[in-house]
């Protein structure tokens, strides 16, 4: 069974580049309702106006900085005010930093990535869920490969990432089975978060290819496209998980 998401409304966070602006499209030429959400403007503007073109009845574009929780409040009420309904929520919304623990300096600058990446999925939830529940909603969020795979140089990431999934692990019994909720832990997808940042000086990937995980040295590049359709995909059938690699099912 696949849910008919035409004429409801679907809420993105980081929707102004990468997955999250590809997440539009996708649920755009299915012809959803769209509130988009991120700090620069002008990207999204591009994105609102690309997702009408593609289909979408109505696009609400909304500027807003996860990780103030004023802002997670705002974002929700803004699209309830606009549309009076929130079916799906897509987490999407992260950064990523790189760089060996021992020479992280600035180590204040890492509550950044818990700000945004979990804290941000977090409140923004946290002010869907009632709802969420009055739609029987679903809600889509975006951890990584990098919640299991011990990857140097990004230690704060994945541990973002693994709380992440915790939560929405743990949400899911509580919610459930009126809210299902798919997480998504998708391997290196090309776009701005991972261009250029896992190379090393010679253009090889970093990662140590010796590490016990060895998926490592098998990661599939997928393209940010066919990332998009199969997310939107598994959402809509109300799939529990959707992981790559090495199970990553594109259709
Ligand atoms: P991008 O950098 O391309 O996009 C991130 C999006 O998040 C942008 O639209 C950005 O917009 C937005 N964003 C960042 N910080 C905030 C904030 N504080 N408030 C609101 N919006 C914000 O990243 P990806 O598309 O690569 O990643 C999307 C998600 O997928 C992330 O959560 C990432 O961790 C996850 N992921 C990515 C993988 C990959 O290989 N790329 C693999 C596994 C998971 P703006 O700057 O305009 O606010």
């Amino acid at each position: 069974f696949s849910e008919n998401i035409a004429g409801k409304v679907v809420l993105i966070t980081g929707a102004s580049s990468g997955i999250g602006e590809h997440l539009a499209y996708e649920y755009a030429s299915r012809g959803a309702c769209l509130a988009l959400v991120a700090r620069r403007e002008d990207q999204l503007r591009d994105v609102v106006e690309q997702a009408r073109d593609i289909g979408s009845p109505d696009v609400l574009m909304i500027i807003g900085d996860v990780s103030k929780v004023e802002d997670c409040k705002r974002i929700i009420d803004e699209t309830m005010d606009y549309f009076g309904r929130l079916d799906h929520l897509v987490n999407n919304a992260g950064i990523s930093s790189v760089s060996m623990f021992e020479e992280i300096t600035n180590i204040t600058a890492f509550r950044a990535l818990m700000d945004t990446n979990f804290w941000g999925s977090v409140y923004t939830t946290r002010f869907a869920v009632p709802h969420l529940r009055n739609s029987r909603g679903k809600i889509v969020v975006l951890s990584s490969s990098a919640s299991w795979l011990p990857t140097p140089r990004m230690s704060i990431y994945n541990a973002s990432k693994a709380a992440l999934f915790m939560m929405f692990e743990t949400l899911r019994v509580e919610l459930g089975p009126d809210i299902n909720i798919t997480i998504v832990t998708p391997g290196f997808i090309e776009f701005e978060l991972t261009q250029g940042k896992f190379l090393d000086r010679e253009g090889k990937m970093m990662f140590d290819p010796d590490l016990r995980y060895d998926q490592i040295s098998a990661v599939p590049v997928r393209t940010v496209r066919a990332c998009a359709k199969a997310i939107v995909n598994s959402a809509l059938r109300g799939q529990r998980y959707l992981t790559n690699p090495p199970w990553f099912k594109v259709t």
